[in-house]
């Protein structure tokens, strides 16, 4: 029997060999995972260990309690950390410190805790200062340690709630500026060695006094205090708002890494940073970061102290004056330079990196993959494909479709620009244009923009509190921070405008206004943000779009292409939508509205005599209106016809219930009464008998052309002339007409024999053999997926109205949703919206059914989707699995469902190649 093995809760590294690997995020979190990667390639790592994922699941599982195992583990770990690193945790003479850091699966940057210093008490320092000569600095650590550990381990983890600043932490800080100012001291590094000995009291003292119990002494005690609050930290409120947002699920749990102190506080050859392998806001090929000598890793990244350039190259106007880490440390930036070349290789991607240069050595404390806005994505995949570091396929999945779409967002128009006036500069930490009213409050930038008003976040800086506000608002300005700093960080990752470090800038929270130079902006004023330049203007600039100019947009395009196999087609009705489509790659029109013409510009005309034509009592009455009708529909068809020369235009029969255009203003029916000759009462009658309880399912689609023939008859008529004085003028015009609201063979065999009949009259009056065309349908209603075998015998193709399918297969009316989906998905009876991503499960077997269903009647039939689903990630690669020829959605989401396609395709080919490999590596283990 096989012996029941004790789960492996705890994951050492160090040395030249680390227990765990880098695809072995899941159980190691990324941080942890990349660390075990960094030690097994050769990198200088500081010791440490990983507790797994699952341990936080199981502490959640088993009401807080660790699994029995865990603590056994952590202590053996511990022993060969401190065997690696020669010092021993809570030793009096030669004392280890170590930092307990959260690893989620996926970064989640400064949503987590960290605590540093941790083993530190007033017994283990002095064995420090003997070890570092440098009390000052002991100190300080041992202070630093109170501060960060009270607030998050006592205060946070505990569940304790001060009031706005009461928190212990504010409490701390203010005695650190009560003996700056009773000393007379400008900054922090003033503060003597003896000074922060007797902070360090006057902390333990506030600690006790604020939260009525000691700071821990014990190492042990802190060590698992950190470890849990950690832990705990999974669950914390602002964690758990970014898991929303980011679509991360609560199960996945975060990893905890416990890792050997370096210090970068050491004096001035100690010094830390984080970099990127390219630059993360251009994604320009050259090594990009900030250092700040004399520093521990939290002051780079909390945006405190403004970040030097870490080389010469990367300087900008903003950071010019100061000393690179090229200039300071040539040696160790030349090592440093050197692993993140290794790294980049090693990973085939650009990476974001941390690292601690103590007393001249450097080490190195964190790799992942870097987050990066759109356009940098776009040009790094571009330029990772051309230096053959990865294929086609990589490169299609290196830009999602959030990061292609900040692409299609505006920018300030550039005349506009030079005519502006520009109050500050700032860096520019997310890319794109946008104005908004200033509010200073992430709660005011909730609300205001639930009252629909735009809103710039204005802040000295933020923190992980401000999601929700970050999020709502359209841009995002701080006073202070670089570009790695909290606000930069989150700004690039959702593709955000966003400015950091306007200095110029002085903030007055309580009278909500901030100064700049001459300038007074109070809340609720509009400024417009440059935030690929870092400019910042007074008022509202309008915006132009920018894609279409941008090559990398472009050639990426064209690699999307290469791979994806579906077509993308767009929704539009009118020629200018068609153009702009085909301006963005669309091949096709996929959904052609033919009631559009009755609605906005130039539909005045139309639409009166639809009217007419509506109330109608008599076929003879009828058929008047139609034929006024006609000339109007035959134009607007060919508009478009021509737009799309060459490609499939699907138009569609008249879909949405009558009474949807009947008058309802007396003045209007007036009208109508007189130019039909009859009472306005006779009309009120006519038109009050088009009511109906439940329009959406009622008189409408293929229905109105079974009760009136001669609709459908005029319509088909229209496409068909517009397509035949198109081919007299030399043109290839390609209708597809499409019947909608279909539920049974019976009803389009009805349509089809009208469309043959005037296709036959037409071809006569313009002497042409035929007018190449199709005629399909929808499959929008469950029954005609359901007999779709049927359906195929007429239809030459089909296209999913998965807005129709997705209402009557979940019987949510599609109108009336917003009563109720919020609290579907608030209380997790539904992942999302349906009308949004195609569930999958549900309406996604129905289109599966009927995928199979008609190509068992017509093997070649072409089918599509043009509900709004067709332009959804999502939906688009469930599209490609299941078969379909084609999607059709909005013309500016045709570009995202290109990518999409080509994602879909670019996935089975990188699994095919790993589970070719897997069998490769079985077979050979098996010849073994
Ligand atoms: C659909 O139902 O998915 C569709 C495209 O048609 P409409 O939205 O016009 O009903
Ligand atoms: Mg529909």
């Amino acid at each position: 029997m096989a012996k029941s093995k004790t789960p492996k809760y705890v994951y050492y590294f160090g040395g030249k060999k680390a227990e765990g690997r880098a695809d072995m995020k899941e159980l190691l979190g990324g941080k942890g995972a990349n660390l075990a990667e960094m030690v097994n390639i050769g990198l200088p790592v500081p010791a440490g260990f990983t507790i797994t994922t699952e341990v936080c699941t199981a502490y959640y599982k088993n009401n807080k309690k660790y699994p029995k195992e865990l603590e056994k583990q952590v202590k053996e770990a511990l022993a060969k950390v401190e065997k690696e690193m020669g010092a021993k945790f809570g030793d009096k003479n030669n004392p280890l410190l170590v930092s307990v850091r959260s690893g989620a699966r996926a970064s989640m940057p400064g949503m987590m805790e960290t605590i540093l210093n941790v083993g530190l008490n007033n017994e283990t320092r002095e064995g420090l200062i003997k070890k570092t000569n440098n009390p000052r600095f002991v100190y300080d650590s041992h202070r630093r340690l109170i501060q960060m550990y009270s607030d998050v381990v006592m205060e946070k983890a505990a569940g304790i709630e001060p009031e706005e600043g009461k928190g212990v932490r504010q409490q701390l800080e203010a005695e650190l500026h009560k003996m700056k100012e009773a000393k007379g001291y400008k900054s922090d590094t003033e503060l003597t060695a003896d000074d922060l000995k007797e902070l360090v009291e006057i902390y333990k003292a506030k600690v006790l006094e604020v939260l009525g119990k000691p700071f821990p002494e014990d190492p042990m005690e802190q060590l698992w205090g950190a470890i849990g609050a950690v832990f705990q930290s999974w669950m914390g409120k602002r964690a758990v708002a970014y898991r929303r947002f980011e679509g991360i699920p609560d199960d996945w749990g975060t990893a905890v890494n416990v890792q050997s102190m370096v210090f970068g506080n050491m004096g001035d050859t100690s010094a830390t940073g984080v970099a990127f392998t390219r630059n993360p806001a251009t994604g320009e090929k050259y090594f990009y970061g900030e250092w700040l000598p004399n520093a521990q890793g939290e002051d780079v990244v909390a945006g405190i102290r403004t970040p030097n350039p870490i080389n010469e190259i990367g300087k900008s106007e903003h950071n010019a004056h100061l000393p690179s880490l090229e200039k300071a440390m040539p040696e160790t930036y030349k090592e440093l330079n050197r692993i993140q070349k290794i790294l980049e290789k090693h990973y085939r991607d650009m990476l974001d990196i941390e690292f601690t240069i103590q007393e001249g050595k450097l080490y190195m404390l964190q790799c992942r993959v870097g987050k990066r806005n759109g356009p940098a994505a776009v040009k790094i995949a571009l330029d990772m494909y051309k230096e053959k570091l990865i294929t086609k396929e990589e490169a299609v999945l290196r830009v999602n479709p959030s990061q292609l779409d900040e692409l299609l967002h505006p920018i300030i128009d550039p005349k506009a620009e030079l005519n502006a006036t520009a109050i500050a500069k700032g860096l520019p930490a997310g890319p794109g244009g946008a104005s908004g009213q200033v509010v200073f409050s992430a709660t005011d930038a909730v609300e205001w923009t639930k009252q629909g008003k735009k809103v710039i976040l204005v802040r000295e800086e933020t923190n992980p509190e401000d999601i929700e506000g970050m999020r709502a608002a359209q841009a995002i300005l701080t006073a202070r921070g670089g570009m790695t700093s909290h606000a930069a960080l989150v700004a690039r990752g959702w593709g955000k405008c966003c400015i950091v470090g306007a200095g110029s800038i002085k903030i007055n929270y309580q009278e909500k206004y901030f100064t700049v130079g001459e300038h007074t902006v109070k809340e609720g004023d509009w400024l417009t943000l440059n935030g690929s330049k870092g400019i910042v203007y007074l008022g509202e600039l309008p915006m132009v779009k920018a894609a279409e100019e941008n090559p990398d947009f472009q050639a990426f395009m064209k690699l999307c292409d290469q791979v994806r196999k579906l077509k993308v087609r767009t929704n539009a009705d009118t020629p200018e939508d068609a153009a702009k489509a085909r301006a963005f790659g669309a091949e096709g029109i996929g959904l052609f509205r033919t009631e559009h013409m009755f609605y906005g510009k130039n539909s005045e005309e139309p639409l009166f005599i639809l009217r007419k034509m509506i109330v109608s009592k008599t076929e003879e009455e009828r058929r008047k209106a139609l034929d006024e009708l006609f000339p109007y529909v035959k134009n607007d068809i060919k508009g478009t016809l021509e737009a799309m020369d060459g490609f499939g235009v699907t138009i569609r029969t008249l879909d949405p219930p009558l009474h949807e255009f009947v008058p309802n203003r007396q003045d209007e029916r007036a009208k109508l009464a007189e130019s039909l000759g009859i009472t306005l009462d006779e009309l009120n009658a006519r038109a009050d008998s088009l009511h109906e309880n439940n329009p959406m399912m009622g008189h409408r689609g293929v229905r109105l052309g079974i009760t009136y023939p001669e609709i459908t008859e005029m319509q088909v008529r229209a496409i068909f002339e517009a397509a035949a004085e198109l081919i007299k003028e030399g043109k290839k015009p390609f209708p597809e007409i499409m019947i909608p609201v279909v539920c049974d063979v019976k009803e389009l065999k009805h349509q089809y024999d009208i469309i043959n009949k005037v296709h036959a009259e037409v071809c006569e009056k313009f002497g042409l053999k035929k007018i190449p065309h199709l005629t399909g349908t929808m499959i929008e209603i469950p029954r005609a997926a359901l007999t779709a075998n049927k359906i195929a015998e007429y239809a030459q193709f089909f296209s999913f109205g998965t807005n129709d399918l997705t209402q009557m297969g979940f019987g949510f009316s599609r109108d009336d949703i917003g009563g109720f989906l919020p609290d579907y998905l608030e209380k997790k009876i539904l992942p999302e919206d349906p009308f949004q991503s195609i569930d999958q499960e549900g309406i996604g077997t129905l289109m599966k059914i009927a995928v199979e269903g008609g190509r068992a009647t017509r093997p070649d039939l072409k089918i599509g989707i043009c509900g709004e689903h067709g332009g959804e990630a999502k939906s688009v690669e469930f599209c490609h699995r299941i078969g379909l020829n084609y999607v059709s959605c909005s013309p500016f989401r045709v570009p995202i469902a290109r990518l999409a396609a080509a994602q879909a395709v670019a996935k089975e080919v990188l699994a095919a190649k790993s589970s070719k490999k897997t069998v490769k590596k079985s077979a050979k283990s098996k010849k073994k």
